[in-house]
């Protein structure tokens, strides 16, 4: 079982002063599925996705990348060991171009900084010409039409193609799991399953990608993973297959307690 697992969170909790925001959290992620987290507002979602990429060091706990120790780590290295998110609010840079957004992406992972660029400008130019290139393949998997506008700047952009550039903003990192915070915020039902289907797309481009993803729209939630975790008062209540996890009492009391 060890041997097959992408991401495991052990016991992993964080506590600010009095308030216990992520409770003693164990989670098995393996290679190639998706996983929802669903819960009540305030429940700790966001802050277990701050907890896994490094934003915020937990005070109890472990996580493993691929058997690999990863606690405490900078948000930055995390990145580069191929744990990328995108943020329940988006951080899209509006006045850059949508390619230059993704190309952005691409950082954590690329040598050239801005002493290359200085000192060895041909160089550096030669690795921003592989960077535009592999990141219009980016987007030519992610929407054909956000590849077409790939020099207008990003902030003329609808939200559901603000949501589609930020993943592909993620996927520049060339990650294992991408961490998906409310993805479907803001979005028509249209949106929501043109969402399923770019998740589903992106998959099958990238063999042994995981997705975790809050979510608070069900329809995705029911339809999208094959595994659903409720967290309630940061502690996970409970997992399994929507199908099977929508009829737990527990689950129930979470959502009607609201
Ligand atoms: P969710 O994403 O499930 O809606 P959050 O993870 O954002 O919930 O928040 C869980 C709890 O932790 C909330 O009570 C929130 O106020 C608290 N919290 C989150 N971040 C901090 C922080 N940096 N300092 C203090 N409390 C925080
Ligand atoms: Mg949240």
């Amino acid at each position: 079982m060890m041997s097959t697992a992408l991401l495991d969170l052990k016991g992993l909790g964080i506590r600010f002063g009095g308030l216990v925001a992520v409770d003693g959290v164990d989670l098995t992620i393996r290679p190639s599925t998706i996983t929802c987290i669903i819960g009540p507002n305030g429940a700790g979602k966001s802050t277990l996705f701050n907890l896994i990429t490094g934003i915020y060091r937990p005070t109890s706990g472990q996580v493993l990348l691929k058997g690999e120790d990863i606690t405490g780590q900078p948000a930055y290295r995390i990145a580069e060991k191929g744990i990328a998110r995108t943020f329940q609010s988006s951080r899209l840079f509006d006045d850059l171009s949508i390619l230059d957004n993704v190309i952005i992406g691409m950082h954590a992972r690329t040598r050239t900084g801005v002493l290359t660029a200085l000192l060895r400008p041909a160089r550096a130019k030669r690795e921003l010409e592989a960077c535009a290139v592999e990141a219009e393949e980016i987007l030519r998997v992610i929407s054909d039409e956000l590849y077409q506008r790939r020099y207008e700047p990003a902030g003329i952009l609808p939200q559901a193609d603000r949501r589609r550039l930020e993943i592909a903003r993620a996927l520049a990192l060339k990650p294992q799991l991408i961490l998906l915070d409310e993805p479907s915020s803001g979005m028509d039902d249209r949106d929501t399953a043109a969402l399923m289907a770019d998740i589903r797309r992106v998959m099958a481009d990238r063999p042994g990608l995981s997705f975790l993803i809050i979510e608070h729209d069900m329809r995705l939630v029911a339809d999208l993973p094959e595994t659903v975790v409720v967290i309630d008062y940061g502690k996970k209540i409970a997992e399994g297959p929507f199908a099977e996890v929508r009829l737990m009492p527990r689950v129930q009391q979470a959502y009607l307690g609201q």
